[in-house]
């Protein structure tokens, strides 16, 4: 017996069941993100190993030991399937010179891969809708970005995903506190686990992001890089809070949020919830004024974040909000020679007209083909036997329990069933 073959580890087929409730988020994504100009922009999944090593930095979790990189055996070029979609957006921005004129906001949505070990909210290969913009370089499109987030929870039905709120000052500030960071916690050395001695002398900032209990209270007397900002980041800082404060939105300042990729500096934020268990960010970002220029273009501004879809939808299976999928407006039936070959010209009659046809395949009775009929979620079924055929009429059955709307079955000439069966949903709304 041969053995079947298995998807790979942590990497998920969405079958139909869950699959609708994702074309649906989708779609809820899709005009939200028109809504404040948003444009797709679609990036390839494999892009060259050494833009991701350059833009999320070397002495990072992504870099070091998530990423699946590999040698193409057909030319020996080095790829990776992208773990984050910021730096494929940046790549693609200065190839197309897509900045050079105007300032642009730029939105894309799928896979992401990154080696991690699968568990809830974790996994291989998981979804991302990434948002990008390019050439604003004051606090106004932060916040804007921050209160999309706010809209998009109220839009999907969503409470209690909290803001977190912090600033990276710039590359210089961060190189004082860097100094003071390293030597206080080199007083602490004896008690800094493994992850924070490695990174003590290469990335002492992420130290304060550790979720290890034991570090806590060492990371809360740190020196703090607030004190280390100059006045423009602050006033960047402030700049991003006012808009908040005016439109009313509650803001934790988190002062140890940090991110996980080298690019940012000034604003960083995340949405957390307490409902996801220990994957509780369901949106992460922030600004990344540096990067554009970092991987070869012309110097240009830009904040983005990016959320991930999987606890999304998990938070919404959670709140109970999954919306019932649609069912399918008709079944139809047909037996006998000459309605067999009259049926596939009304189900097309019928699709012309806006309704969707189930069309039965493969035969068989009247009576199986109903039991398919009742089961298939449809609100009607149409009925052809060679008796309707050579009438030129259909068999016209309600199947769902309609309120007194047409509840018995009746025949109907063939160029009225479309209109019947619409005249019948109106019904149904009205009621
Ligand atoms: P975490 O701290 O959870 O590892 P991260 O900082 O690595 O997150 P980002 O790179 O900022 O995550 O990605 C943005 C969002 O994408 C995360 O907030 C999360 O919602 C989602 N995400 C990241 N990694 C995964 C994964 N392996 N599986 C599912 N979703 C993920
Ligand atoms: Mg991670």
């Amino acid at each position: 017996m041969s053995q079947t073959i298995q998807s790979v580890r942590g990497m998920n087929d969405i079958l139909p069941g869950e699959s609708e409730l994702w074309e649906i988020f989708e779609e809820t994504i899709r005009s939200w993100l028109k809504s404040y100009g948003y444009k797709p922009i679609r990036l390839p999944i494999v892009e060259p190993t050494p833009l991701f090593r350059r833009a999320i930095g070397e002495v990072t979790d992504i870099v070091e030991k998530e990423m699946y990189s590999f040698t193409d055996s057909l030319n020996g070029e080095l790829l990776t399937l992208r773990p984050e979609g910021t730096a494929g957006c940046v790549r693609a921005v200065i190839q197309h010179k897509l900045a050079a004129q105007h300032a642009l906001r730029l939105y894309y949505l799928g896979q992401m891969f990154r080696h991690e070990r699968p568990q809830k909210g974790r996994y291989r290969q998981f979804n991302q809708v990434g948002v990008e913009s390019f050439g604003f370089a004051g606090p106004d499109i932060d916040a804007e970005q921050i209160l999309m987030g706010a809209r998009l929870w109220d839009d999907l039905g969503l409470d209690g995903i909290r803001l977190q709120l912090n600033t990276l000052g710039q590359l210089d500030e961060r190189a004082s506190h860097r100094s003071q960071l390293i030597a206080y916690f080199e007083k602490y050395a004896d008690l800094l686990d493994e992850d924070a001695r490695r990174r003590l002398h290469t990335n002492p900032l992420r130290i304060l992001d550790s979720k290890n209990p034991a570090m806590q209270e060492i990371i809360v007397g740190a020196p703090r890089l607030m004190d280390h900002l100059g006045a423009q980041s602050l006033a960047h800082f402030e700049g991003v809070q006012q808009v908040l404060r005016d439109a009313g939105l509650p803001v934790e300042i988190n002062h140890r949020l940090v991110r996980g990729l080298d690019y940012y500096n000034l604003t960083v934020f995340e949405w957390v919830t307490d409902r996801l268990g220990a994957q509780g960010t369901v949106c992460a970002g922030g600004r990344y004024d540096g990067l554009v220029e970092q991987l070869g273009g012309k110097p240009t501004p830009a904040c983005g974040f990016a959320m991930g879809v999987e606890r999304l939808l998990a938070l919404i299976r959670e709140s109970g909000g999954e919306p019932a999928p649609e069912g399918i407006d008709v079944y139809l039936v047909h037996q006998g020679e000459a309605a067999s070959r009259m049926a596939p010209r009304v189900a097309e009659g019928l699709r012309d007209q806006g309704i969707d046809v189930l069309f039965h395949c493969g035969g068989g009775g009247f009576k199986s083909q109903m039991k398919k009929a009742d089961a298939s979620g449809a609100a009607f079924a149409v009925i052809i036997g060679d008796d309707e055929a050579s009438a030129g009429e259909v068999t016209l059955k309600p199947l769902r329990a309609s309120d007194g709307v047409m509840n018995q079955q009746k025949r109907v000439s063939v160029d009225r069933v479309a209109d019947e069966i619409m005249n019948s949903f109106l019904d149904w709304e009205e009621k």
